[in-house]
């Protein structure tokens, strides 16, 4: 399968070389037929699966040439996951003349009603401040052709649903309506009843499974000693790259300070941070200026960070999902990555879940050479099977022992 059997139109085409995809992943070639043809979609595909694109290249191929709009709506949940979808869209939109903009919270409104005044085609919003703009008069949807709510069920967990359901009405019942979540409890599975046509649903994977690139392994560890192994890793490990994530945002900055102490480049995103310093992180994160990101869920979801070797759950997730989530931030694009995830005896439970909800069992693994304080959860570690260990360290360059416990 190739992008010249996908009739998109000759602007796009030429974007997608430019962006340098030389074949369509799963959910484009199924998609983009669809989207062409005018059909709902719901996507149950994980983030980095190129579902961006699924959604973009057919919705700019359709909206061909400049007129009044927006015509073509895409609502996300955060403002970093607007920003990021924004600029993609960018990108493909390059050699068309179609005008994008992009609406969310935490920033004046200066800019933004500029943008909305000169006339957009695409517009990316977070559902709060599109309802703002709306009520004070700068933007009407009653020339929406095509609604995208992405991350439907990160919006459902953040509180939207009202809001979102709220932005359907006000646009034209006559539209496409595409849906994309990773997962589809119950309240999304209402409201693809409530604002969808005869949907069809694309499922790349099982819906639940984590992607299948990432090697995964737990550490069972003393609570005492969590810090101590944290550390322990980073130092032990082969990385480039990455994300350690944390249950509260007072815990994202301890580790951060942590972190910081023992000499790493830390960048911190959590929700408590103000816009601008969440950008810095961001962006000096995806430069390579801070080496390690310490984040909570909230902030991190979807986020389309490269190249992260590796995943490290200083907390065990209480919503398993979000394990599937985390993970999602190493491992993308069929890259290899390695998700580790540090457990003390109180998150036994949280595990079990995790493991249930991924239909697998994770390796349990020890760090060679810690200075393990006892903990009962050492008793029962299962020791990892093959040789289990960081990129660099297959590469043949370990330089000092990352290995198992044989048992
Ligand atoms: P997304 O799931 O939309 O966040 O996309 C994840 C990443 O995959 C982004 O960096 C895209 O630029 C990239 N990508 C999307 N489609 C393709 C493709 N067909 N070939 C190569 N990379 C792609």
């Amino acid at each position: 399968m190739s992008f010249d059997t996908l009739e998109l139109s000759g602007a796009v085409r030429q974007a997608v070389q430019a962006l340098g995809f030389e074949t369509p992943t799963p959910i484009q070639t199924e998609a983009i037929p669809l989207m062409l043809a005018g059909r709902d979609v719901i996507g149950s595909a994980q983030t980095g699966t190129g579902k961006t694109a699924a959604f973009g290249l057919p919705i700019l191929t359709r909206l061909a040439e400049p007129a009044d709009g927006p015509r073509a709506l895409i609502l996300e949940p955060t403002r970093e996951l607007a920003a990021q979808v924004h600029s993609a869209l960018v990108e493909m939109a390059r050699f068309t003349k179609l005008e994008t903009a992009v609406v969310y919270g935490g920033v004046g409104y200066a800019r933004q009603n500029d943008a909305l005044r000169r006339g957009v085609d695409i517009l990316v919003a977070t559902p709060g401040r599109l309802l703002d703009h709306m009520e004070r008069g700068h933007c009407r949807l009653d020339r929406v052709a095509h609604l995208v709510l992405d991350e439907a069920d990160r919006m459902l967990d953040m509180g939207f649903m009202p809001d979102v359901r709220r932005i359907v009405r006000r646009c034209p019942a006559r539209r496409q309506t595409a849906l994309f979540s990773a997962t589809i409890p119950f309240e999304i599975e209402n409201l693809i009843k409530w604002a969808m046509r005869k949907p069809v649903t694309i499922e790349i994977g099982a819906r639940r499974s984590p992607a299948e690139t990432v090697r995964h392994a737990l550490y069972p560890v003393a609570t005492a000693q969590k810090n101590d192994l944290l550390l322990a890793l980073l130092e032990q490990l082969h990385w480039e790259s990455v994300i350690v994530f944390c249950r509260t945002k007072r815990g994202a900055d301890l580790v951060a300070h942590l972190l910081k102490k023992g000499g790493h480049a830390v960048a911190v995103l959590h929700s408590s941070r103000t816009q601008s310093e969440r950008e810095h992180a961001l962006q000096g994160f995806r430069k390579g200026r801070y080496e390690v990101l310490v984040a909570t869920d909230i902030a991190s979801r979807g986020l389309d960070i490269q190249d992260v070797t590796h995943v490290i759950n200083y907390d065990v997730p209480q919503h398993p999902e979000d394990y599937v989530h985390r993970i999602g931030r190493t491992g993308r694009a069929q890259a290899e990555g390695d998700a580790l995830t540090l457990m003390t005896v109180e998150d036994v439970s949280h595990v079990r879940a995790v493991e249930g909800y991924i239909s697998r069992q994770i390796d349990r693994a020890r760090l060679d050479g810690f200075d393990y304080l006892y903990t009962t959860l050492l008793d029962t570690s299962r020791p990892a099977t093959g040789g289990r260990r960081s990129r660099r360290a297959r590469g043949g360059r370990v330089g000092r022992g990352f290995r198992f416990s044989p048992g």
